[in-house]
């Protein structure tokens, strides 16, 4: 069994982007990163992609409006930096509060400058195989860790657990694509699947973003299988200070031993996605100042 280490991979990828931004004259990346309250989840990330943003020379303008701000003033806030010339990407943590519409939110953000990939037209770009566009950055990062790790998918029953607009369908339009790298024969599953572990049991490539700690066990797994395990789950655990631990949607422990290779939780995906944003930054300056 091979481990697919993610923070190994995502490193090299900041690395080659710390390069990149050093050869760059005039204004630099910019970065937006709007946080709307104080989650805890969304405070650490959105910490988290500052520091890599910091790291590679990219700008970032923290905006952190309160839990109460209605839809039309974070609507605003949003077609402020849309028209500021001086900002290159813009990416609304999420979750947000429950009084305001999601995916609204993720549709105001101008498409030339929407990083985090969500926006209508970004979306519909996977589906027409365009790379103009700016691909979701966690189902990106799935990608980039599949080839880097030397995982071809064609040919191959890619199986992906979960059908969220964030990374299910997304990255399963990835696999579908009709380019090197890609090419494999697709299936989805969600809550509705009838007889799920026979169909996971088929897959050559498991990937699993359902939000459930270690519901993916043995029995599920083909032998020789590639597994890549989306999920972060905060499990209660006394002997962490934090009183949790992380863990991801497969059983680590009796999967792993099955594999070809496997994505650990914490250092797997996780690091990909924040690389794959700054990626997303560095495209969407270049496409401005170009
Ligand atoms: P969502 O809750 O939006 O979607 C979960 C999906 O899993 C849904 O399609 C749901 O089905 C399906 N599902 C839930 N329970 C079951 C079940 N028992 N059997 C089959 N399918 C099921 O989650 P996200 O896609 O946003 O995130 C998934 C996981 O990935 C989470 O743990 C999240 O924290 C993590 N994540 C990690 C990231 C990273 O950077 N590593 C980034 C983003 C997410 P249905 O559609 O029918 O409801």
């Amino acid at each position: 069994m091979e481990l697919i280490d993610g923070n190994q991979i995502a490193a090299t990828l900041i690395a080659e982007l710390k390069a990149e931004v050093a050869t760059l004259s005039g204004r630099g990346p910019c970065l937006a990163l709007v946080r709307v309250g104080d989650d805890p989840a969304s405070v650490s990330y959105v910490k988290k992609k500052e520091k890599t943003a910091a790291e590679i020379g990219v700008t970032s303008r923290i905006i952190l409006p309160p839990v109460t701000i209605s839809q039309t003033e974070l609507f605003k806030l949003i077609d402020d930096l849309n028209a500021d010339a001086t900002v290159d990407g813009i990416l609304v943590q999420s979750p947000l509060p429950k009084h305001i519409d999601e995916v609204a939110v993720f549709r105001r953000v101008a498409p030339e400058k929407d990083v985090d990939g969500f926006n209508t037209l970004n979306l519909g770009k996977i589906a027409q195989e365009d790379d103009s566009g700016f691909v979701a950055c966690t189902p990106a990062g799935i990608v980039e860790l599949l080839a880097r790790s030397g995982t071809d998918l064609k040919g191959k029953h890619v199986v992906v657990l979960g059908r969220s607009l964030i990374v299910g369908k997304p990255v399963a339009l990835l696999a579908l694509q009709k380019r090197a790298g890609a090419n494999a024969t697709v299936t989805i599953c969600h809550s509705a699947t009838a007889n799920l572990p026979a169909i996971t049991r088929q897959a050559d490539v498991l990937i699993a973003a359902i939000g459930r700690a270690e519901f993916v066990t043995a029995d599920m797994v083909k032998p020789g299988a590639v597994v890549i395990d989306v999920g972060i789950n905060r499990v209660p655990d006394a002997t962490k200070k934090t009183g949790y631990r992380l863990t991801g949607d497969v059983n680590f422990a009796t999967v792993s031993p099955l594999c070809s290779k496997i994505t650990p939780v914490p250092g797997g995906v996780g690091p990909m996605t924040v690389a794959m944003l700054m990626k997303n930054t560095v495209k969407a300056h270049r496409h401005r100042v170009a």
